[in-house]
């Protein structure tokens, strides 16, 4: 197989274990998955264009810029995984849809004064650090609603829900058990907010897939189960 027909069987595999996985835990329709692309080249975002998908993962911003400028006839959506300095909101507030690590206000406004005015709001989700690890950035879950009180009322950016990612565990029922504190989190914010559309929930690689859709996933984010694994 040439290596763009690789990526599509590899994409429509896992949008198949996807649906399998939403019929197992009575969800279907429920899971919309993020194609990875970092650190990947066009080509192969194209090849996941034919087999259908539209919207894609990245994390690092110039790698992502290059992607998105060379396909921007195709209307994709493009949506910042990673984690973001200060001096580079501009960039993410004209040229992405979405932006799943929001985790300090300082990013927020900026995001929100740069979006341009023609575009829709910028969506994002709050970044939460749910294993209270030093290495990772995010809010820690007792932060999370004083947090989001704080940027509901930003015009260009618009709250959809919280994002996190978990420790590497092998062991499904530990897996589930982070998601489900999550969930949990999740309704206490859309109790806080009913006025808000807060219908996201970004959770699950593919290391944790299905622990993440049983456990309430909106989004999925894969990238090694469809583009094999990265080379830094
Ligand atoms: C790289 C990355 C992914 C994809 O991880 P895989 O294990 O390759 O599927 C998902 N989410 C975030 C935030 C990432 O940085």
């Amino acid at each position: 197989m040439t290596h763009r027909k690789i990526i599509e069987k590899n994409l429509l595999d896992v949008k198949a274990k996807i649906a399998e996985l939403e019929k197992k835990y009575q969800r279907v329709g429920q899971v919309e998955l993020l194609a990875v692309s970092k650190t990947k080249p066009a080509q192969e975002v194209l090849a996941c264009v034919g087999a259908g998908q539209v919207d894609f993962g990245e994390n690092y911003l110039q790698d992502a810029m290059e992607k998105i400028q060379a396909l921007a006839h195709l209307n994709l959506n493009w949506h910042f995984i990673g984690d973001l300095q200060s001096n580079k909101t501009k960039q993410v507030a004209e040229n992405f849809n979405w932006f799943h690590t929001l985790h300090r206000e300082k990013i927020a406004r900026r995001l929100n004064s740069q979006r341009p005015k023609n575009l829709e709001p910028l969506n994002f989700c709050i970044e939460v650090n749910i294993d209270e690890e030093e290495s990772k950035s995010g809010l820690s879950a007792s932060q999370v609603l004083n947090f989001a009180a704080n940027l509901v009322d930003f015009k260009n950016l618009k709250l959809r829900g919280l994002m996190c990612i978990p420790k590497e565990r092998e062991d499904f029922a530990q897996q589930r058990q982070v998601f489900a504190q999550m969930r949990e989190l999740f309704l206490q914010l859309q109790a806080k907010f009913p006025q808000q559309k807060i219908d996201t929930l970004s959770m699950g690689m593919s290391g944790d897939l299905e622990a993440a859709i049983a456990e309430g996933a909106t989004i999925v984010r894969i990238g090694t189960d469809i583009f094999g694994a990265r080379n830094y």
